[in-house]
């Protein structure tokens, strides 16, 4: 069995109706019993619950605090690729879109991973547009022994693949796989998802099964925040989560709550995530799974990554390029998206310091295990 399975046992028009419908006195009892709690998790999200943040942020921040320690891990991501074999209308790497196209050389990996590594990064992201033929399988074994050989800590966020196809990824060094669903609402990712193997939603909804079943050890998911109501996009996203810990329980899991950015050729969001509404996101999740790792990109503005550091965040990118070859040449007209957060990595972890937060390099050695 796979996830589409159960998913297709859901009902998202009722739970929507009981997001919107959930009372102060509902909210308050998830708040008394909110790990693990599918029930809970739909309170602590609903419109009732904003009544609520004080509360939640802090029960989420001191979670956090007894799981995590007063340490985020600090990560950046390289991009590999902008070619891209699909049409997605939110974002620049869109197939249709002239930008132009780039795909890093053996020596272009290497001369951007020396400045990564010199800005003392040891945990990397590798990301591309999703492109099998030009950077497939193939591709990726030319390149991950470089990767492998500069950083402990390796994940991707490449295009969904075939479970030998993690095996071997698995193989070859690789530690962590993102695969963000974008919306768990069938309508809505067809709207957005026109062309290429992308418009396949049950193959991508499957493929946390795929990566767990290869052995690779953490999982991320995520929603893109604006593309349908964020409320149901996230719980559905909180149903996929714990399907997937009951289920391959040795896994770890990581989830990302990206909010729609303007990109080349991009749209606007349809339903707009407030600030107010990420914070009780964040709480949610924080009380519904104390071991979850929480991840925060640079598309949000720096005043509020730093407020967002002890609430729930267990790792976050800093000084980061969304394009191929970015560290090396900044060049705006490879961007996937534009960051909000454009600050130096030494500004953030002087922040980050600032508020007693101490900023972790490395997330995992390879020197201990094989020892
Ligand atoms: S979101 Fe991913 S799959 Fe879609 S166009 Fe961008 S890079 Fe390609």
């Amino acid at each position: 069995m796979t996830y589409s399975t159960v998913f297709s046992q859901l009902a998202p028009d009722a739970l929507s109706m009981k997001l919107y419908s959930t009372t102060a006195k509902e909210v308050e009892l998830a708040l008394r019993n909110p790990s693990g709690n599918i029930d809970s998790l739909l309170a602590l999200l609903s419109p009732a619950a904003m009544a609520y943040i004080e509360p939640m942020a802090q029960q989420a921040a001191q979670l956090t605090r007894q799981r995590f320690g007063a340490n985020i891990g600090l990560f950046l991501p390289l991009y590999l690729s902008n070619l891209c074999a699909n049409e997605c209308d939110y974002c620049g790497f869109s197939m249709s879109n002239k930008v132009k196209r780039k795909t890093l050389t053996q020596e272009e990996l290497a001369a951007e991973i020396a400045i990564i590594k010199q800005r003392g990064f040891d945990s990397i992201l590798l990301v591309s547009g999703e492109h099998e033929t030009k950077v497939g399988m193939g591709y990726f074994e030319s390149m991950l022994p470089i990767v492998n050989s500069a950083f402990n800590y390796v994940a991707m966020e490449v295009q969904p693949l075939d479970t030998h196809q993690y095996q071997r990824l698995g193989q070859l060094g690789v530690d962590a796989v993102m695969v963000y669903q974008e919306t768990y609402r069938p309508h809505t990712y067809a709207k957005h998802h026109t062309r290429g193997k992308k418009q396949d939603f049950i193959y991508r909804l499957d493929t946390p099964d795929r990566v767990a079943k290869a052995g690779i050890d953490k999982i991320g998911l995520g929603v893109l925040l604006g593309l349908d109501d964020w409320r149901l996009d996230a719980l559905l996203m909180g149903f996929h989560l714990d399907y997937l810990e009951k289920t391959y329980w040795r896994n770890r899991y990581s989830i990302s709550l990206p909010r729609l950015r303007p990109c080349t050729g991009g749209i606007t969001p349809k339903v707009e995530l407030t600030d107010a509404g990420l914070v009780q996101m964040i709480c949610a999740f924080r009380l519904f799974n104390p071991q979850l790792e929480i991840s925060l990109s640079t598309r949000e503005l720096p005043s509020l990554r730093d407020n967002l550091l002890p609430l729930g965040i267990t790792h976050m990118s800093a000084g980061s390029s969304t394009q191929p070859g970015g560290y090396m040449t900044p060049d705006s007209q490879l961007d996937q998206f534009e960051i909000s957060d454009s600050r130096s990595v030494e500004q953030v972890v002087t922040q980050m310091k600032l508020r007693g937060i101490n900023p972790v390099w490395k997330d995992w050695e390879m020197g201990w295990v094989k020892g």
